[in-house]
Parts: C-alpha cells; sequence; structure tokens
C-alpha cells in the first residue's frame, strides 16, 4: 500500500472525516487488520482560517506549500488535503511537490461525468463559491459549470459551515436551511448537489437532501485508496 500524506485540521471535523472513511475502505478493500497507511500534518485551523479571512492567499500558497513539501520529505507517495478552500493554493503545492496531489476536484468531475450530471450546484464556503479554483477546474478538464446560489444564500452557507460545522455543532434548524437551500436550486434546473465543503456532509446526504448528493470528501476519499491499493 502506498502511504498518504494529508494536509488537515482545515477543520478538525473535516479530517475526522477522511480518517474514518479511508480506514473503512482500507479494511473493506484488504480485510482483517489494515488500515491505512498515513501520515497527517494537522494545522491549528485558527491559522489557516485566520489567513482565509485576512484574504492573505499568497502567505496563505507559501505555508501550504511547506506543509505539503514536509510531507513528502517524511516519505509519503502522495498527497492529499482535505478541505476544498485551501485547493485555492492547490498550484502552488503541485509546484512544490514531486509526488502525486490528489486533487478533490478532479475526484468529483470523473463522477458528475460518469454520471452523466450537466448542471449541478455547488455549495461551500464563499471563497470556494465565488472564486475559480474549483468551478474553473471542473470547467476545464471536464465541460462542467455548476451553479453557486444567490448572494444571501452563500452567506448564510458560508455561515453556518464556520460558526457551526467547523465547531462540530449540527443543527436540526440548519440541515432544513440547506434542504430549502438545495430544493430553489433544483427548482432554478439543477440535477445535482455538489458538497463542495468537507463538513457539508455533516447535513446532507442521499438520505435527505431533495437531489442526488456529490460529497467532495468522501468522493476525494474513494480516489485516494483508488491511488493506495491500485
Ligand atoms: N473544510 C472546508 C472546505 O472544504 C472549509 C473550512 C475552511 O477551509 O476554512 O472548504
Amino acid at each position: 500500500m502506498k502511504r498518504l500524506g494529508i494536509l488537515g485540521g482545515i477543520s478538525p471535523a473535516s479530517t475526522e472525516i477522511y480518517y474514518r472513511a479511508l480506514n473503512e475502505g482500507v479494511r473493506d478493500r484488504l480485510g482483517g487488520f489494515h488500515s491505512a497507511n498515513l501520515l497527517i500534518h494537522s494545522f491549528d485551523f485558527a491559522e489557516i482560517a485566520g489567513l482565509q479571512q485576512a484574504d492573505e492567499w499568497e502567505k496563505a500558497d507559501k505555508v501550504m506549500a511547506a506543509a505539503a513539501r514536509g510531507l513528502e520529505d517524511a516519505g509519503v507517495d502522495g498527497v492529499l488535503l482535505a478541505c476544498n478552500t485551501m485547493h485555492r493554493c492547490a498550484p502552488a503545492m503541485e509546484a512544490a511537490l514531486t509526488v502525486p496531489f490528489l486533487h478533490i476536484a478532479d475526484a468529483l468531475g470523473e463522477r458528475l461525468t460518469a454520471d452523466g450530471r450537466k448542471q449541478p450546484a455547488l455549495v461551500g464556503t464563499l471563497t470556494t463559491m465565488e472564486h475559480p479554483f474549483i468551478r474553473a477546474r471542473l470547467a476545464d478538464n471536464f465541460g462542467i459549470e455548476p451553479v453557486i446560489p444567490t448572494k444571501p444564500v452563500r452567506d448564510e452557507i458560508d455561515h453556518i459551515i464556520f460558526e457551526e460545522l467547523c465547531r462540530h455543532v449540527i443543527r436540526d434548524e440548519s440541515r432544513a436551511r440547506y434542504v430549502e437551500f438545495t430544493e430553489a436550486m433544483k427548482a432554478d434546473g439543477a440535477d445535482a448537489m455538489i458538497l463542495g465543503c468537507t463538513e457539508v456532509g455533516l447535513l446532507l446526504d442521499d438520505g435527505n437532501c431533495p437531489l442526488p448528493v456529490y460529497d467532495t470528501a468522501l468522493l476525494h476519499v474513494e480516489a485516494a485508496i483508488a491511488f493506495m491499493l491500485d
């Protein structure tokens, strides 16, 4: 099995999801006592959220590239960033690495394409919804152009992510709001819902979402398991 490096802690709630799913996935594939061969660099979330809030993306590039390189120097065979938003720094991380960087939008784009989705909705942090780094990669590599909610809805989605989900606060009222947002986007023609934030699976899944769910965290984990084992 290849050893995977994880850039995590963005937020810790997200890394918990990845850690559990990676270990379960490897055990399902290999059986017995097998579990995922991982090295995790878990950031202090305040440091990363602070860079985002201050709009310090050049500094963020340096921090993320140094951490990615640190994992490579420690001996991993590939690096995964367990978060959508900081993929804004993906070019800097890719430039710092000689081992593969498993981009979250590639795992997503492959599945959307396989399922023939034409107009998925995208929810995530304001950075992910309003800047092109995920949407452009989907458009350029897969010809898929996700739609995003209106500004007031984007603000509310972002608020729930940072004030609740990243702190592991799960509220039924917030889940109901996300379902309402999905209904509205479905009425506007969306044919799928991309959970473009790795904590949103704490609220939405195929059991409660009015559109088919594409959870970036879980799709990313599937791609990572294929990388480690195939
Ligand atoms: N984990 C989140 C994401 O997938 C958001 C948290 C953050 O980046 O600050 O985008």
